[in-house]
């Protein structure tokens, strides 16, 4: 709009990121409609958009840009925990985008807004799930307006573990211990990892060294909400 000739690069088959899996659980028809609005703007607007093209430093050679804007998100955060390499053991995001499949018996690892909404997920489609959680209240991260609706929902289907720890995981089972040091197994064939993001950044180094203008936006600097993926994108379409 402010008449800059824009190249985006989307190393996926379809652009929309994180919010193409974010949309999957239940009641994320309002995200959904901002995952279609935002894909659509790319259809009308004069961006020559890339679809299955990672940005590499041959793109950027190619390009020769005098800006570049990294929006290249977030990944899991995989815990040291002993066992967490073995095959029944997968993350929310694979979960939810359907790489990877789910037995009946589950346990989530870790209790904030992507594991609470992968339990009810799997929950809704029959499986017997639990969601350990360190801290002492499940979906900490989540808004007021939705939180109330969400932890009513999960009363009914889940089973939830506070102040425990995941101390181990085996093809069977997931080993806990809880605040008063008291242990427990708990039956699980599939094993959920959701213990938070990362940032995502890999290649600030080549552009940062290539000398052009950067700037990093959304949850690759500092996995969040989409409202603070898009100020930042806000901010730095007027700042470029
Ligand atoms: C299960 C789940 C539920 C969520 N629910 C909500 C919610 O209810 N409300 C909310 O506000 N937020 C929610 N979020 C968070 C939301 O999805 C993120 O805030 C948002 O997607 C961040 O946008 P982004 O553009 O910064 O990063 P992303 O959406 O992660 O997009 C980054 C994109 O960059 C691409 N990429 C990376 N490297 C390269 C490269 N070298 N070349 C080309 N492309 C590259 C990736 O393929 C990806 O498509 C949820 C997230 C998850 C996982």
């Amino acid at each position: 709009l402010r008449g800059h000739d824009v190249t985006l690069f989307e190393k996926e088959a379809e652009l929309g990121g994180m919010l193409n899996v974010a949309v999957i659980p239940p009641h994320k028809e309002e995200l959904n409609n901002l995952r279609d609005y935002l894909t659509y703007q790319m259809e009308i607007l004069p961006v020559h958009v890339r679809c299955g093209e990672e940005f590499t430093t041959e793109k950027l050679d190619e390009l020769n840009p005098d800006a570049v804007i990294m929006a290249s998100g977030s990944k899991h955060i995989i815990p040291p925990i002993p066992g967490v390499d073995g095959e029944n053991v997968v993350t929310a995001i694979d979960v939810l985008n359907g790489s990877a499949s789910v037995k009946d018996t589950v346990v989530v690892i870790g209790g904030g807004l992507i594991g609470v909404e992968t339990a009810e997920y799997l929950a809704d489609r029959g499986r017997k799930v639990t969601v350990v959680e360190m801290l002492p209240s499940i979906a900490q991260d989540v808004g007021p307006s939705n939180r109330w609706g969400l932890l009513s929902r999960l009363r009914n289907k889940v089973s939830v573990m506070t102040d425990t720890l995941v101390t181990g995981i085996t093809e069977t089972a997931v080993f806990v211990r809880d605040k008063a040091e008291r242990q427990a197994e708990i039956e699980a064939e599939s094993v959920i990892i959701a213990v938070g993001l990362c940032q995502q950044r890999g290649m600030e180094d080549a552009v940062r060294a290539s000398g052009r203008e950067y700037i990093a936006i959304g949850s690759c600097c500092e996995p969040g909400q989409i409202f603070e993926a898009m100020a930042d994108g806000f901010s730095a379409g007027i700042r470029v």
